[in-house]
């Protein structure tokens, strides 16, 4: 007979219980069974549960606590009241797995999960986990920089890397060389984990790119790409052929704006085709390759053969060598429309790479359609935002950047402007690790192929000389963009500084 138990207090519906008493119960039983501690006293302990029968629960319980036991019935809303309330200090749970004996394997099997929970939380793209002389440092890139997140004792090491390398299925007895493999999240089936291992000074270091498909339905407007901007990027992407090229460093953006054009003309009656390395997220109605060196399947391999597959539309990852831009070029001027990635500085830098990479002028004239240069920026962290004036120092080195003094002249605005405004700042806060920035947004630079950029590419221009010839067109470079934001009070002068290079 189903025994009934007295429901949870009304007042803990809407109060926490204190952060010690939650505590006493480790957090996994609360996720897993719904049961939580909500008063403790002398010897009395009151559990509230969404099964108090459960005999595995109970167990457990009765092996933890010597004093007297009261069980409650918690619903759903009590339990997600808890979870959504109670804050976790993923800093402090790690330090106190480590601070237990080490070498304990059970510890080392949930400190592996903390730390991924806890980069995923923190909404990281890589983990890196490093041995130094004497410790084991975690660092997570958030935003595109790197932070040391937590420091471990040294005598976890050998455990915590061969955690992860069983769970991403590699040999846990190969230390001298590097290997790759990949991690699926159990829980989290839109969420794996790209690792790398290499051999250092210290020992065995693991980096890890977390590879995330909630965030393949991203959109041009969600990347920072003005109307204006968009309206070009679409005009290229509905022509029946060519190239539309992304450029950039690496960590850019590039993928993510390719995948954001294949989303656009993503629908039945066409078939996308994808090379790629590695692929970043699965994309719903594709065929996606992965670039394997090892095995021969090369961008330029990989190309060959998928041309035999009647692509309407080819996503290469990167091309960086003569044959795979051959061929690209070719497919594209054979009807397919062909997105693609190079990696220069700048737009215009792009098609001089085409021709040193053996495409001929005409060529290059013939299919590219559209370049996009692009860089990411940190934006100011919306919850601690405060209007104030420029630092000194900050002034200094806009007064210092010839190109960034120049471009703002072409705004009108001068340096003794910039020291009376008032630009968004970010203070601080728990939200954004006290950084003041969080998340990230695109400058971009939109070059098309008109009459007069033929021509210049036909005379084998300087990228210098091609990006005057467009800026009389209209074409706004990519730190132009960047400033506008920092107007608009989307991103600082300190990123536009950082990520773009006086020229
Ligand atoms: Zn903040």
């Amino acid at each position: 007979m189903q025994k009934t138990h007295s429901p949870l207090p009304e007042k803990f519906k809407t109060t926490l219980p204190p952060k010690e008493i939650i505590e006493l119960m480790p957090r996994q039983l609360l996720q897993e069974f719904g049961a939580f501690i909500f008063s403790a006293s002398k010897n009395e302990i009151k559990i509230a549960a969404l099964d108090p029968e459960n005999s595995t629960l109970k167990d457990f319980i009765a092996e933890r606590f010597t004093d007297k036991i009261s069980w409650f019935q918690a619903t759903q809303e009590d339990i997600d009241f808890i979870l959504q309330n109670y804050k976790r200090d993923f800093k402090e749970e790690i330090l106190a797995l480590t601070e237990i004996e080490t070498g304990n394997t059970t510890n080392i099997v949930e400190l592996g999960d903390l730390i991924i929970e806890y980069a995923l939380k923190e909404k990281a793209s890589d983990i890196h986990i490093e041995p130094t002389r004497n410790d084991v440092v975690v660092r997570f890139r958030i935003d595109g920089i790197l932070h040391t997140m937590v420091v471990l004792p040294k005598e976890i090491h050998a455990a915590l890397i061969a955690r992860f390398k069983i769970l991403s299925n590699l040999r846990i007895d190969e230390f001298r060389l590097p290997q790759d493999g990949r991690i699926e999240l159990e829980n989290k089936t839109s969420t794996s984990l790209r690792v790398s291992t290499a051999p250092t000074l210290y020992g065995e270091k693991i980096a890890m790119r977390i590879l995330d498909d909630t965030h393949k339905d991203i959109s041009i407007e969600h990347l920072g790409f003005s109307k204006e901007q968009a309206d070009i990027l679409l005009r290229n992407a509905e022509k029946p052929f060519g190239m539309i090229v992304a450029s950039g460093p690496t960590g850019s953006g590039k993928t993510t704006t390719l995948y954001s054009l294949l989303n656009l003309l993503k629908k039945d009656g066409i078939n996308i085709s994808t090379l790629e390395d590695p692929i970043e997220y699965a994309l719903d109605g594709a065929n996606q390759i992965q670039i394997n060196t090892r095995i021969n399947l090369s961008f330029a391999s990989g190309l060959r053969s998928l041309l035999r597959q009647d692509p309407d539309v080819i996503m290469i990852g990167e091309i960086r060598d003569s044959e795979t831009a051959l061929m690209a070029a070719d497919a594209a001027l054979t009807g397919h429309i062909v997105f693609t990635t190079v990696h220069t500085n700048d737009a215009p830098s792009v098609l001089t790479r085409f021709i040193e990479m053996d495409v001929e002028d005409f060529m290059v004239v013939s299919v590219v359609n559209l370049v996009v240069g692009q860089r990411l920026v940190r934006k100011v962290c919306e919850h601690c935002a405060k209007l104030q004036k420029l630092e000194p120092v900050i002034l200094k080195k806009i007064e210092e950047r010839k190109d960034i003094m120049q471009i703002l002249e072409k705004m009108k605005v001068s340096l003794s402007d910039l020291k009376d405004k008032t630009f968004n700042t970010g203070q601080g806060c728990e939200a954004c690790l006290d950084t003041g920035y969080l998340g990230r947004v695109g400058m971009f630079e939109l070059l098309e192929l008109n009459k007069e950029i033929h021509d210049m590419v036909l005379e084998h221009a300087s990228p210098e000389k091609i990006k005057d010839t467009a800026e009389a067109s209209g074409f706004k470079d990519m730190t132009t963009d960047g400033l506008e934001k920092v107007f608009a009070g989307i991103t600082t002068f300190e990123e536009v500084l950082r990520t773009t290079r006086n020229t």
